[in-house]
């Protein structure tokens, strides 16, 4: 819903400013004193000392609190115990006189922290990115023209435009005012909007009496008008009462505390596993050395190191393929609430609609006057050859249509000037202009005009809804001679069309096949509104038009359907442009702005903006959110499955007596070479083909159900039996270090190839394709060689204290890896016998 007439931001520089009124620019409260000023500088600056001034005055910022430094961040990387434990183990090494496996932990150390250090820098530069493409924005003029610029380029001097819904990006004085009103709440405390006219105020008076002037920060509720910017940055009443803002941290998402929480939780307690079983050792007399390295084995199999990374790159890799398919996330925990959405409360015009408007009805007996009139009350402009324009949509069509007919509203400005304005606005869907001919022009909502005309209007009103029912939004326009609204004279109807966007009605029903029902809001008349719908298939058969259509809303409905909504458990999002729905989108689940058509307001109260307003991508970004959270649930199972298998192994061979298995540096490279590449390809996993086919998760279903839980216990308990069974198997014949070369690869191609069945929790392999995910088949393959390569490069089989692995013992541990991938791929054909279709969405190992 706009309730303003918003500049479309995707053409700014083809507009030229006119201010409203070429000669005498006036306030227009009709109760409101009228102030004759001086005609303001029409031209504001020229870009060249507008370019001079940002250099010498510098950038229109409040400064923030230094971010995170790339110091701070790689130091980060040494603080978890784990860490800490690794490098005392590495300390001991070293003391011990044992130079490789000193030298190789504090290798494997340096490499985690280099590629957690790059994995958080890369997460940090790409929310970065996403802050400065939703930086505010404001309009100035520049050599004479409208331009949109950054609001940290406005300079003093600068020709500041305001409408309602912007947020004043400098302190500025106002030289033109229409029904101005600016909500001022943040700097003075006050909740009623304060009123703003031109003028002059004293020096010397509280913020609050400023009436003549605007402040950094607040915003404007209503009206139209232009100010010259005082101060910028730091000088602004912002700067000075904000000296220092703390930076909007990026919130953790509810995911990420959780999985902290279990982090930290899995930490202590292998720190209690390696106290106990380093208690019983030195009971038993063994050496210290070999106690301290077996309780550091445990540690390091029983911690799944690559698990806040994975989370950190699925959600910033997320955010990024959104910001591709044009929506910018402005708050990161939205992309999980994203997931379970099961209601799209979406603006009509421009979202569902293309906005791209047309006359195509006109009823009265004088077409042309009709036109006229409707062109003499209104702002938009038409460029030399009358196709594109650049204004409201509406009036853009009604100019336009009048420029074919030959009227130009550039000579009805010239000819008669405006002497008063009463801006359009949702709640009174009308607006006036009083010229200088003595007429007052007005347009708007059928049932706003007609209470105003002297005649009757009963024709007319049958005409209307005819239009309607036809899928047109109607204006009625009239003539008065009187600088009042009042006492008018009905000229005619227009008919404006605005076609569906055929993306919108494909995405639509998209989401009607993911369990989302759309509900469309709209000022438009209740008729023309239900016509879209049916045409969208937003209406179906069995639908309660009282339900999903809401017609002649204003921004208050909107605030109570989404608290309906809610009240029913539905999780809403809910699109918002107008100054009016920022208590809407911040009710809502997920609020989301319009980019294009939308407020800084909005903008500023919502969870994401959507860069193209087209409620496609609404339901795109609702299949990668879906997305985002299937690829970490699977990446979770697999990594906790492989942690499993590998504390199994150990805790194993300790109870029964046999040789460490596995030495503390073969688990490191196990959970971070691995586990941990194939778990970065698994994180980035195309979406499945059934993703948007199934219901909506559950906002409290939590990331590990019964199944995962039952997937990585019985995962990890298979995979310890193979890789204990071929080692106590080969210690019957072999040394000790051929039976580990064995339970290492074996351990190593079992982990790798169950990479492949992670995929999907019902979907077998070939279902889904098992070249979709390149990647992990790449490093799936890489991996396998460098395994094998690791027997017979003598540095590499030192370090790992591994010896050649022959032709026999390679074959049997390929074949041995297989086991695990094909039980978890035969589980799956159970569980859907077990569990037709409705879990059939969650994904196990
Ligand atoms: P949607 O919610 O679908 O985006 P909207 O909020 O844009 O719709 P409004 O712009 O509030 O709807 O328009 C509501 C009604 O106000 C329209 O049906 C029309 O009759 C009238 N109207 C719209 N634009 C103007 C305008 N520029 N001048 C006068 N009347 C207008």
């Amino acid at each position: 819903m706009h309730e303003f007439r918003r500049t479309q931001a995707h053409n700014p520089g083809g507009a030229s400013w006119h201010p409203a009124c070429c000669g005498v620019a006036a306030v227009v409260r009709p109760s409101a004193i009228v102030h004759d000023l001086a005609v303001p500088d029409p031209t504001g600056l020229s870009s060249a000392e507008a370019r001079e001034r940002l250099v010498t005055g510098g950038r229109n910022e409040i400064r923030r609190a230094a971010d995170t430094s790339r110091w701070r961040l790689l130091a980060a990387q040494f603080e978890s115990p784990l860490v800490l434990l690794l490098l005392a183990a590495c300390g001991v090494s070293a003391w011990l006189g044992e130079a490789a496996d000193a030298i190789a932990i504090g290798v494997i150390v340096a490499l985690n922290a280099a590629v957690g250090f790059l994995q958080e820098a890369r997460a940090e530069n790409a929310l970065h990115a996403l802050r400065s493409m939703t930086a505010p924005r404001a309009r100035v003029v520049r050599d004479g023209k409208q331009a949109v610029v950054p609001a940290a380029e406005v300079v003093p001097g600068d020709l500041l435009l305001l409408e309602a819904g912007d947020v004043v990006a400098a302190d500025a004085r106002l030289v033109e005012a229409h029904a101005l009103t600016a909500n001022e709440a943040a700097l003075t405390g006050e909740s009623v909007p304060a009123e703003k006219s031109v003028g002059r105020s004293a020096s010397d008076v509280p913020l609050a009496e400023r009436f003549d002037q605007v402040f950094t920060g607040t915003s404007i509720a209503r009206g139209t008008g232009s100010a010259e910017v005082t101060a910028t940055a730091m000088q602004t009443e912002l700067g000075r009462v904000a000296h220092l803002i703390e930076t909007a941290t990026d919130e953790d998402t509810p995911l990420q505390r959780r999985l902290a929480r279990v982090g930290r939780l899995l930490l202590y307690l292998c720190l209690g596993m390696v106290a106990v079983t380093a208690a019983l050792g030195v009971a038993r007399g063994l050496p210290a050395i070999q106690v301290f390295m077996s309780a550091v084995s445990l540690a390091v199999a029983a911690v799944p190191e690559g698990l806040p990374a994975v989370v950190t790159i699925a959600l910033a890799l997320g955010v990024q393929r959104m910001a591709a398919r044009h929506v910018l996330v402005r708050k990161l925990p939205a992309v999980e609430t994203l997931g379970s959405a099961t209601v799209i409360c979406t603006d009509k015009t421009g979202t569902l609609t293309t906005g791209v408007m047309a006359v195509r009805e006109v009823w009265g007996s004088n077409r042309d006057q009709v036109i006229a009139t409707a062109a003499a009350c209104s702002d938009a402009e038409v460029d030399a050859d009358g196709r594109n324009g650049v204004g409201d949509p509406t009036e853009v069509a009604i100019v336009a249509e009048a420029f074919r007919l030959g009227i130009r509203r550039e000579r009805i400005e010239a000819q008669s000037p405006r002497r008063t304005v009463n801006p359009f606005d949702a709640a009174r869907r009308r607006m006036s202009i009083f010229r200088a001919d003595g007429h007052l022009y007005a347009k708007g909502a059928f049932e706003s005009i007609a209470p105003l005309c002297r005649e009757g209007t009963a024709d007319a009103a049958l005409a209307a809804v005819s239009m309607a029912e036809r899928g047109l939004r109607v204006l009625a326009v009239a003539l008065g001679d009187l600088a009042e609204e009042r006492d008018l004279r009905l000229v005619g109807l227009v008919g404006i069309a605005d076609p569906p966007r055929t993306e919108a009605i494909e995405a639509v029903s998209a989401a009607r096949r993911a369990g989302i029902r759309t509900v469309m809001i709209t000022g438009d008349h209740p008729r023309t509104a239900l016509a879209i719908a049916r045409e969208m298939g937003i209406l179906g058969g069995g639908d309660d038009p009282g339900e999903v259509v809401h017609a002649r809303a204003t921004p208050e409905d909107k605030l109570s359907v989404v608290r309906a909504l809610k009240t029913k458990g539905d999780i809403v999002a809910m699109t918002g442009d107008g100054v009016n729905d920022a208590p809407a989108l911040r009710e809502a689940h997920i609020g989301i702005a319009m980019g294009k058509a939308g407020t800084e307001v909005t903008r500023e109260a919502s969870d994401m903006v959507l860069a193209d307003d087209n409620y496609a991508s609404i339901v795109a970004a609702i299949g990668e959110g879906r997305g985002i959270f299937e690829n970490i649930r699977k990446t979770l199972v697999y990594l906790l499955a492989g942690n499993t298998g590998e504390l199994l192994v150990m805790l194993g061979a300790a109870a029964v007596g046999l040789p460490l298995p596995l030495l503390p540096l073969h688990l490191l490279w196990i959970n971070l070479a691995t586990d941990g590449l194939p778990a970065l390809a698994l994180v980035v996993d195309p979406p499945a083909t059934d993703l948007m086919t199934r219901p909506p998760r559950a906002p409290t279903e939590p990331m590990l159900g019964r199944w995962e839980w039952a997937s990585i216990a019985v995962t990890g308990l298979l995979q310890a039996a193979v890789t204990l069974g071929v080692f106590t198997w080969a210690l019957r014949s072999r040394d000790l270090s051929e039976a580990r070369n064995l339970a290492f690869t074996t351990l190593v191609f079992g982990e790798l190839f169950r990479s492949f069945a992670s995929r999907h929790a019902t979907l077998l392999l070939w279902e889904i394709g098992p070249f979709t995910n390149l990647r992990l088949v790449a490093v799936v393959a890489g991996s396998v060689l460098i395994q094998i390569a690791m027997h017979h490069v003598p540095v590499m089989a030192r370090l790992f204290q591994i010896t050649p692995l022959g032709i026999q013992d390679c074959l049997l541990s390929l074949g041995l890896g297989l086991i695990p991938v094909t039980a978890i791929e035969f589980g799956k054909l159970v569980r859907r016998v077990v569990l037709p279709r409705s879990a059939s969405g969650k994904v196990a190992a």
